[in-house]
């Protein structure tokens, strides 16, 4: 009996030894040990959020000619615009969504590469993670030409989130069946990806001056507008809706990993509401975005603020 005990107290030691060992492994960040407080603003807990992300958006193709609606809403509509948004210092795609949908620098979530091997999501989840926990009432979608976003970074955090092979075409249909449709649901937080342009860029070259990267670029303006328009009749009914337009990275060549080249570690940032301040003299970057949607929709989280990057761009 008494062998029996000792053999279960000596198990139970090297469990409790082993929990200790594991744990040092895998630490998690003192954020997580913290108390949590969560704080969610009534009067803004109905706000709704559309955030799309072109994918190789170089800055100096935000032309009049190339983009004429987006160019006419940078110098008209009351937003935040900016032309050298900063990418990651590791500018491929992988790290660079990652960092826009979890708010932290890649050396935090630690994807490095399109690869997403060694990926810390657990701990630096994405901002839909967040929303799925602390308000669990909202709806949200995400509609992805790139399939690693949902398969990778949003996996399990969002409400409907397909991973089905799509094109660009694809998402913005089906971003229409959701905003006007509310097919198959209707989204509180809808996020789009289009790829197009980076496929493009890499076939043909990211350039201002090369017209398949034109003519890719003069259709993404149309769904530009036409979501726009949606987006406009939606606070005509009485819905509060912000508007983020946002990517990951530039390019030159056919390429865009020379992180040192402006023409690829600067991009687009657009954030419009007709009603709200927005910083000034401010150069964001990809972990402003969530945020910017967390001060929104009037969620404070003392564990993200505890391990995020960025700053909302809200005044
Ligand atoms: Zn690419």
């Amino acid at each position: 009996m008494i062998k029996g005990y000792l053999l279960f107290f000596f198990s139970g030691l090297i469990f409790l030894l082993c929990l200790q060992a594991c744990k040092q492994d895998n630490a998690p960040p003192e954020c997580d040990l913290i108390n949590q407080l969560v704080s969610i603003d009534s009067l803004q807990i109905e706000n709704k959020v559309l955030l799309i992300g072109i994918d190789g958006f170089r800055s100096d193709a935000m032309t009049e000619e190339i983009t004429p609606y987006l160019f006419q809403l940078f110098s008209a509509v009351n937003c935040y615009k900016n032309l050298t948004h900063s990418t990651e210092e590791d500018t491929y795609s992988g790290p660079n969504w990652s960092s826009i949908l979890t708010g932290v620098h890649y050396n935090k979530h630690n994807v490095i590469d399109n690869s997403f091997e060694g990926s810390r999501f657990d701990f630096y989840p994405s901002f839909f993670n967040y929303l799925k926990r602390f308000i669990p009432s909202m709806k949200t979608a995400s509609i992805v030409n790139w399939l690693p976003i949902n398969q990778e970074i949003l996996f399990g955090d969002v409400d409907y989130a397909p991973i089905i092979s799509s094109n660009d075409s694809l998402v913005f249909e089906r971003a229409k069946d959701l905003l006007v449709n509310s097919s198959p649901i209707k989204p509180d937080v809808l996020f789009l990806h289009f790829d197009e342009l980076d496929m493009v860029g890499h076939n043909f070259g990211f350039s201002p001056t090369t017209p398949e990267y034109i003519q890719t670029l003069a259709v993404l303006d149309s769904y530009l507008e036409s979501l726009m328009g949606i987006i406009n009749d939606k606070r005509l009914s009485g819905e509060n809706w912000l508007y983020i337009v946002v990517s990951d990275h530039g390019g030159d060549g056919t390429s865009h990993g020379d992180s040192s080249n402006p023409k690829i570690n600067q991009t687009v940032l657009f954030v419009e509401h007709p009603l709200l301040s927005f910083r000034t003299d401010y150069v964001s970057n990809q972990t402003d975005i969530v945020p910017t949607i967390f001060d929104y929709i009037g969620l404070s989280s003392s564990e993200f603020d505890c391990k995020k990057d960025g700053l909302s761009i809200l005044e």
